[in-house]
């Protein structure tokens, strides 16, 4: 948390004409103040700020989001509304994704006199590009979870079920310091393979199948996120196919990562490839997204995306091909893009590792 936050907000905010914000939504409560509790709103005003909670969180906003004034509420509506008054604003612009519609409702009725502009995606922009803080933040989760996985490796033999490894390997992560894991994992064997976002089974791993994981650990709120596939014993012809499709799309893809390039060139770059080798009806997602304070953040990379890679940012690059009755191969890298290209967090070996 710091004060350059605090500026570059206000003045990503000067084209809204606002003379103050208000922030409902937690992450972006955090990403600016630093406050990790579960409710909150933060008001800032071109001179000031306060960090509005309940009785519970007093102390811990005190001492999380120390640049802020903490302010505490009975509540959360009366709380907003009486710090709203002692301004001196009229135009405040808020997240508009954030709040429920009944409680914008209530709050417009009790301030008449003030106008709220709804924010687009000046958060989501600000939150894409990250501090040397938040970097260091992510590689940490990054760093823990492809540790994890290599440490699940040697449990990865047939017969055992994809619930136990998504077990194991969640108990291996947190045993390594991740605070907790950024989402339910995805693990999906043989067949299975083919749901992009299989949850974990009862189903025994087979000889000469594939099997996806898609994982990721959470520090200090900044999560990472990793898709590995590997085979279990000697896999069929058509899988190993697949897999060197994916790879070779993969690696094409972060070759082009650089400051500059638009995203939807380099999930083009991705889904042309895979498409030449005959396989462009079984990628049906989107090449990557940004990670940080959340899983899925900007940018988003795909073939309707609007934008640009811009040095700092921090996103996924992961092609897949799904192939019904057959299974499937996903291969998920996260990277940081620098000056003149791009350093990959995670640090899984992506060539097949047959276990
Ligand atoms: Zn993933
Ligand atoms: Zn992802």
């Amino acid at each position: 948390m710091s004060e350059a936050k605090f500026s570059a907000v206000m003045k990503a905010l000067e084209p809204l004409h606002v003379d103050a914000l208000l922030v409902f939504g937690l992450v972006n409560i955090r990403f600016l103040s630093g406050f990790s509790g579960s409710d909150a709103a933060l008001f800032q005003t071109s001179r000031d700020r306060f960090l509005l909670c309940d009785a519970r969180y007093t102390l811990q906003a005190r001492s999380e989001a120390s640049l802020c004034e903490v302010s505490e509420y009975k509540t959360k509506l009366e709380g907003i509304v009486s710090q709203l008054r002692e301004s001196d604003c009229k135009r405040v612009a808020f997240d508009a994704e954030q709040v429920p519609v009944s409680f914008f409702n209530s709050l417009t009725a009790a301030l008449p006199e003030f106008e709220f502009i709804p924010l687009t995606d000046q958060l989501d922009q600000l939150r894409a590009v990250k501090s040397p803080e938040e970097v260091k933040a992510i590689e940490l989760s990054a760093q823990l979870a492809s540790s994890a996985f290599e440490q699940l490796l040697p449990i990865i033999r047939p017969g055992v079920s994809e619930r136990t490894l998504a077990i194991e390997l969640e108990m291996i992560m947190k045993r390594g310091g991740a605070d907790e894991k950024a989402f339910d994992f995805i693990v999906a064997s043989g067949e299975r393979g083919a749901l992009p976002h299989g949850r974990p089974t009862e189903r025994l791993l087979r000889a000469g199948e594939f099997v996806t994981f898609d994982f990721g650990a959470c520090c200090n709120g900044y999560n990472s996120d990793e898709t590995v596939t590997v085979a279990v014993g000697e896999p069929d012809k058509k899988l190993l196919e697949i897999y060197r499709v994916v790879k070779e799309a993969h690696d094409l893809a972060l070759a082009a990562v650089n400051p500059g390039i638009e995203c939807r060139v380099i999930d083009a770059i991705a889904r042309t490839h895979i498409k030449s080798c005959g396989y462009g009806d079984h990628f049906r997602h989107g090449l990557g997204h940004g990670v940080g304070l959340e899983v899925h953040e900007m940018p988003t990379l795909s073939p309707r995306s609007s934008h640009s890679v811009a040095e700092g940012m921090i996103f996924t690059v992961e092609p897949g091909v799904y192939i019904p009755g057959l299974g499937g191969v996903r291969i998920e890298d996260m990277v940081l893009v620098t000056a003149d290209g791009c350093r990959i967090l995670s640090s899984v070996d992506k060539e097949l590792t047959v276990c």
